[in-house]
């Protein structure tokens, strides 16, 4: 049905339960400020817009791609939108997400703290066969680095999630990002 096709959202069917029309809901976590938004825009829309922000809460962005095998996986992509802090609204966050993608800023220490902090939440709240993918962003302001690359891999590998570093400015790896992260979703069995 979508062979040859290499990119676009599938319109045939909602995706449910279908092995080669995947649709995962995928939550973003990170401290405020470290590009979360810029990475949702750049993937999404190929902008890298500062000044544009996700709309809060409600509603979320998605994102079809095509992988080599011919299947399709949507991304419902869900930003905290600022709501870093509200820690209640967690549950409800996670809850049916497939992906979870804890990003921090290369030139942050201190969002790589609390990165770590988001893995230990979601170990406790997230469903325990989600797939975690660990994001240094901002891998374009390299002179500034304070967080060497492989702390990011260890803490990963020790985590059991994907590691990658990321830059929504120039966009380096965005869609490898989520390329690899498609590529690790449990497939359900196809008939
Ligand atoms: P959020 O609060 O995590 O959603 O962060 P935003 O997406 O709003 O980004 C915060 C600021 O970081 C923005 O004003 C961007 O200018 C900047 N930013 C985001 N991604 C990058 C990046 O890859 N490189 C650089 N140099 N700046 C970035």
């Amino acid at each position: 049905r979508n062979s040859g096709r290499l990119s676009g959202p599938n319109l045939e069917n909602g995706g449910l339960a279908d092995p080669k029309n995947l649709r995962v809901k995928l939550v973003l976590l990170g401290d405020s400020g470290v590009g979360k938004s810029c990475i949702v825009l750049r993937f999404v829309r190929g902008q890298f817009d500062p000044t544009s922000k996700v709309t809060v809460g409600a509603s979320f962005l998605s994102q079809t791609i095509a992988l080599q095998d011919s299947t399709t996986v949507k991304f419902e992509i869900w930003d905290t939108a600022g709501q870093e802090r509200y820690a209640a609204l967690a549950p409800l966050y996670y809850r049916g997400a497939a992906v979870a993608v804890v990003v921090y800023d290369i030139t942050s220490p201190e969002s790589f703290a609390k990165a770590q902090y988001w893995v230990k939440e979601l170990q406790k709240h997230g469903s325990p066969d989600i797939v975690m993918a660990l994001v240094g962003n901002k891998a374009d302001l390299h002179e500034m680095r304070e967080v060497p690359v492989q702390d990011g891999i260890d803490y990963a590998e020790k985590n059991g999630m994907f590691f990658i570093e990321t830059s929504a400015k120039t966009a380096d790896n965005i869609n490898q990002l989520f390329e690899e992260i498609a590529k690790r979703l449990p497939r359900p069995p196809s008939s």
